[in-house]
């Protein structure tokens, strides 16, 4: 490693927008899984590419309710959008936060839950691989996507490559933080459903710079919980519960940056 210049890395760190300047709207993209022809997981007469289309409209109004927010949705109908296209409308709008809503399906009728994926450097387990194979189905259908979002940091000079470690780091830190948000304001509630943090290499959060969650609300396999699934006040208190996480998690993120800045 060469030296360095100091203010040139400081200088790169503010552009590459580490650092973020004063006080925007947070603007929070919300991906409401499949869509069109992809109709996702279907059990108990739900389709998956409803039921999450149906909760992201749900957290879409009490985010927009609120001024310190800003939404942006990757489909607000049903149709077909593919996984590169969602990733390239998160970065092409250069937001704060990516939140991808699936509902789950297991082989075995007694799983049940909410789960919370974020995508990190550990190898995930076999059960979470399989469920990633099953939700990057579609993009199998779209390979001729050019995978430009991949970084070979051999070819860049040592100011941006450590600017890059620098934002993967920052993302993934995020992304823990934001997961364990949401799995206390789950634990928080005493009605609610058991909720877990797992791993998993779904294309949405393995390809978006940005801090990202993908949330499986539920299990359309389990009969319970399908039927809880359908009832408009369970999906609602579903967004209220995301939504409140999310409040909590801006505040978070809001007070480190008032301690950076002293
Ligand atoms: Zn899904």
């Amino acid at each position: 490693m060469n030296i360095l210049n100091l203010r040139q890395l400081i200088a790169a760190i503010a552009i590459s927008g580490l650092w973020a300047g004063p006080a925007s709207a947070f603007h929070i993209v919300i991906d409401p899984g499949h869509g069109g022809t992809d109709t996702g997981a279907v059990h108990s007469n739900i389709k998956e590419a409803d039921l999450v289309l149906k909760v992201a409209n749900k957290l879409k109004a009490l985010l927009e309710k609120n001024e310190k927010f800003k939404v942006t949705m990757t489909r607000a109908a049903d149709r077909n959008i593919s996984l590169p296209d969602r990733v390239k409308l998160a970065e092409g709008s250069k937001a704060d936060l990516f939140v991808s809503l699936h509902a789950n399906a297991a082989s075995d009728q007694r799983a049940k839950g909410v789960e919370f994926f974020f995508q990190n450097n550990l190898p995930p387990d076999e059960e979470s691989l399989f469920l990633a194979s099953q939700e990057n189905q579609a993009v199998l259908n779209s390979m001729h996507a050019t995978d430009d979002t991949s970084n070979d940091l051999s070819k860049k000079g040592d100011v941006a490559a450590i600017v890059e470690d620098l934002r993967r780091q920052n993302r993934i830190t995020s992304s823990l933080r934001l997961t364990q948000t949401l799995t206390q304001t789950w634990e928080n509630d005493v009605r609610s459903s058991q909720a877990t943090i797992k791993q998993a290499p779904f294309y949405v959060i393995s390809k978006t710079s940005m801090p990202s969650v993908l949330i499986e609300v539920g299990f359309l396999t389990n009969p319970r919980e399908a039927k809880r699934l359908t009832s408009a006040d369970y999906q609602s208190d579903l967004a209220q519960k995301i939504y409140t996480a999310l409040v909590s998690y801006k505040e978070k993120v809001d007070k480190a940056e008032a301690k950076t800045l002293n």
